[in-house]
């Protein structure tokens, strides 16, 4: 049971201190006075409602939110699910079976952003009478000139549905509505989410009996970090597409000749759609972090820990060739666990048995980022007399290489300029103010993103072809 000092807590612990990433959870109890607002940056966030401060929520608020104080850790969580039928490893979580491979059936493949195995999964549940009903991800506005979202989580009841939801959205969502939802329509229920989301509804269903009951099955996704609207306003602008006409955006567009990590955007208007491969868009290198929520520079779960079963890309040499895309996938559920056994069997989908290691291997970034040098940014919060949230791992001041010391403070700051420096944007209705503002802090970051001796280096070997270009036969060096 919660009270106007929980409410209160919550509110100068996590949302005051940047830390809501918008998940909703602490909206979805009766009688709850958040309600959840998009911010100017295009990023979701709950808002505590003065008039309703008062109201008796029947849950402990702080222990339903990921980054709330009290609640238990993605650890805690996983072993009271998952700990008689897997083995644990501390960068994956619980596993049961760890594959590469994808979804040899339909066009679960061809429309999914990867292997398609996030889409089958559900489609698998339902087709197979597991559950009722689907919580997914679909394209939900008609266009943004009523400020309406892109993207919303819904509830599908068909296959036909379900498919509708496949592909990446790198793109703010929220619980909230659709959990309410839930509540007030019976059935069984599986979800798919971030792996802080999925944390948000294992918290939920620790505490209302309701959605413990009817959330059957959690599917995540693996996660490096969420983007706010305004990373889709940004490509799209970039494509011609003003952001208050942008209506479509797909991030993950399959480029046949190009491996899988070459992917391109796709945005539209009205009146025109645009293709272009995705590097050759500012603010898409996923390390440089523009756009990102805060939330997600403390966050220590890669592999949605507490989730059931979890699918990610196979960011590995022998798949990442593959312009069709390769899923990484760890199971967790023995119901999802036998699924996946007899789908295999019956050809209907194409996996391999990969290590821990491997599976590892396949998010070596993200995991560095978010397991490695989240000590460092833990501890540069709290140097400076911040609240920080709960983690695993402690706050430190030593990271390894020096380098990435200086890596890390220009990524914090990279992540904080790009909300800023797109709201002048907008204000002056030029993409130039966002550009102009953070090119200069990027070619700071990629300059760091090397040791000295590397760089001095290759400044070395540039000197040095430029001395060779001036020796007749050697220009075309
Ligand atoms: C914000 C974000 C960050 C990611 N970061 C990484 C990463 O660092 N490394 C990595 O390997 N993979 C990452 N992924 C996962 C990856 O992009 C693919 O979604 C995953 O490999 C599944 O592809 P698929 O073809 O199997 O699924 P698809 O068949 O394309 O289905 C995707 C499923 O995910 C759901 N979905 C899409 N967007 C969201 C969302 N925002 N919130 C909740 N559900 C959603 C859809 O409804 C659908 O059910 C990320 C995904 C997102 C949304
Ligand atoms: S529960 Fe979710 S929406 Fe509420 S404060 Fe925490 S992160 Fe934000
Ligand atoms: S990085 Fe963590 S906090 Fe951010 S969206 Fe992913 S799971 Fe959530």
């Amino acid at each position: 049971m919660s009270n106007a000092n929980d409410y209160q807590a919550l509110n100068d612990t996590v949302i005051s201190n940047g830390y809501c990433v918008g998940c909703g959870a602490c909206a979805v109890p009766e009688e709850s006075p958040f309600t959840m607002n998009l911010n100017d940056y295009g990023q979701y966030e709950a808002v505590l409602a003065s008039d309703r401060v008062f109201a008796r929520a029947s849950v402990d608020i702080e222990k339903v939110c990921p980054f709330g104080s009290g609640a238990p850790s993605e650890d805690q969580i996983g072993k009271d699910l998952f700990d008689e039928s897997c083995d644990y490893d501390s960068q994956v979580g619980y596993y049961q079976g760890t594959y590469a491979g994808y979804v040899a059936e339909g066009a679960f493949r061809d429309r999914g952003s990867s292997g398609g195995m996030g889409t089958w999964i559900l489609n698998e549940l339902l087709d197979q009478g597991y559950v009722d009903h689907v919580i997914n991800v679909r394209p939900g506005a008609e266009g943004r000139e009523d400020g309406s979202m892109l993207f919303a989580y819904t509830v599908s009841r068909s296959t036909g549905e379900t498919q509708a939801g496949g592909k990446s959205r790198y793109y703010p969502v929220e619980l909230s509505e659709v959990l309410r939802e839930v509540r007030e329509t019976p059935g069984r229920y599986a979800i798919v989410g971030l792996p802080c989301f999925i944390k948000s509804v294992r918290l939920l269903q620790r505490q209302d009996p309701v959605l413990a009951e009817r959330i059957r099955y959690c599917a995540g996704l693996v996660c490096g970090h969420l983007k706010s609207t305004r990373y889709a306003d940004s490509l799209a602008w970039q494509m011609g597409i003003e952001p208050s006409r942008l209506e479509t955006i797909d991030f993950r567009v399959k480029n046949p000749s190009a491996p899988a990590n070459r992917y391109s955007t796709s945005a539209g208007s009205a009146d025109r759609q645009e293709v272009v491969p995705t590097n050759e868009l500012f603010g898409t290198d996923w390390g440089a972090g523009a756009f990102k929520y805060k939330a997600c520079d403390f966050c220590d779960d890669v592999f949605a820990e507490t989730a059931d079963i979890v699918v990610g890309d196979a960011w590995l040499p022998g798949y990442v060739e593959d312009s069709k895309g390769t899923n990484i996938i760890v199971t967790r559920h023995p119901d999802i666990q036998a699924l996946v056994d007899n789908a295999r069997q019956e050809q209907r989908l194409e996996l391999d048995d990969i290590s821990v290691a491997q599976a590892i291997q396949s998010q070596d970034a993200g995991l560095r980022h978010r397991r490695i040098s989240i000590a460092y940014r833990l501890y540069r919060e709290q140097r400076e007399g911040r609240w920080v949230p709960p983690k695993r791992i402690s706050p430190s001041k030593h990271l390894k290489p020096r380098y990435e010391q200086k890596r890390q403070r220009l990524r914090v700051r990279l992540r904080d300029l790009s909300h800023h420096a797109f709201i002048g944007a907008l204000k002056d209705r030029d993409l130039d103010t966002y550009l102009k503002a953070m090119r200069p802090v990027y070619r700071e970051y990629k300059k760091h993103s090397h040791s000295w001796m590397t760089r001095y280096l290759w400044r070395i070997k540039g000197a040095v072809k430029r001395c060779l270009r001036l020796v007749p036969g050697f220009q075309r060096l």
